[in-house]
C-alpha cells in the first residue's frame, strides 16, 4: 500500500516535471491509472487519493470488479483500453463510459445498434485505435484508412469519436509513432490522443498526449 501511494505521487510529480519541460508541446494530459489484473481492495488506495480516471482492457474483469466501486465512489471515468469483441459491446457500454479500442467497422457497426437499442442513455466518447507500427498481428485501423474512418463513425454512423489511440511497436522508439499519432489526429480534426504508457509517457507527454495509460508505474508489476 505505501508503495502504490509513493509510485502515484511519484508519477504525479513526474508528469508535471514534463509539462513544464514540453510546455511548448505538451497538452497537459490526463491520467488513466490502468488497473487491470488489480483487485478492488488494491485499486481502492488510488480511488481514495481522489483519483477517479481508471483503464481497464477486459469487459468481464470490469464488471466483476467496477460495480461495487461505482457504488462507492462517484464520479468514475471508466475506460475500455483493450480489444472489443462484437459479443462484449452490450456489456462495454453498460460498464465503460470511453471506449478506447474501437478498431474496425464491424465494432462500430455493432456500438451504433447496441446504443439505438440501449434503455438507459449514456453518452460515452470514442477513441479509434489506429496500428502506427503496421503489425500484422495488432489490432487497429491502417494509418492511411483513419481519417476516412473516422469520418464515417461520426457522419455516417453518428459516434461520439472524440480521439485516437495507440500502442507502438514494443521494439520501436515510441517517439516516432506519438508523432504520427499526433499529426493524424489533427488531420482529423481530433482532440484528444491516447498515447504513453509507464516506459514511455515522457515521450508522450513531449509529443503531445492528452490521455496516458499507466499501470505498472503506479500498481507495480503484473503478475
Ligand atoms: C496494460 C496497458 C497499459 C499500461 O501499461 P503499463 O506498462 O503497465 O503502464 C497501457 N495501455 C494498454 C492498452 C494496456 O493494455
Amino acid at each position: 500500500m505505501r508503495e502504490i501511494l509513493k509510485n502515484y505521487k511519484t508519477i504525479i510529480g513526474q508528469i508535471k516535471n514534463y509539462e513544464k519541460e514540453f510546455s511548448k508541446t505538451s497538452k497537459n494530459p490526463k491520467l488513466i491509472a490502468v488497473s487491470k489484473t488489480f483487485e478492488a481492495n488494491v485499486v481502492k488506495i488510488v480511488l481514495n487519493l481522489g483519483h477517479r480516471i481508471f483503464g481497464e482492457n477486459k469487459v468481464q474483469e470490469a464488471l466483476e470488479k467496477w460495480p461495487d466501486l461505482r457504488k462507492e465512489f462517484k464520479n468514475i471515468e471508466l475506460h475500455l483500453i483493450g480489444g472489443l469483441q462484437s459479443n462484449k459491446v452490450k456489456q462495454a457500454l453498460e460498464i465503460f463510459d470511453v471506449i478506447q479500442t474501437v478498431d474496425r467497422e464491424k465494432i462500430a457497426l455493432k456500438i451504433r445498434s447496441s446504443l439505438d437499442q440501449a434503455f438507459q442513455k449514456k453518452k460515452h466518447k470514442f477513441f479509434v485505435q489506429v496500428n502506427t507500427g503496421n503489425e500484422i498481428q495488432k489490432s487497429g485501423i491502417k494509418i492511411d484508412e483513419t481519417e476516412e474512418f473516422v469520418k464515417w463513425c461520426k457522419e455516417d454512423k453518428n459516434l461520439n469519436v472524440v480521439g485516437l489511440m495507440s500502442i507502438p511497436p514494443i521494439n520501436e522508439v515510441s517517439s516516432l509513432h506519438f508523432n504520427i499519432l499526433k499529426e493524424l489526429s489533427n488531420k482529423c480534426g481530433l482532440e484528444e490522443v491516447s498515447m504513453g504508457m509507464t516506459s514511455d509517457y515522457k515521450e508522450a507527454i513531449q509529443f503531445g498526449s492528452t490521455f496516458l495509460r499507466i499501470g505498472s508505474g503506479i500498481f507495480g508489476e503484473r503478475d
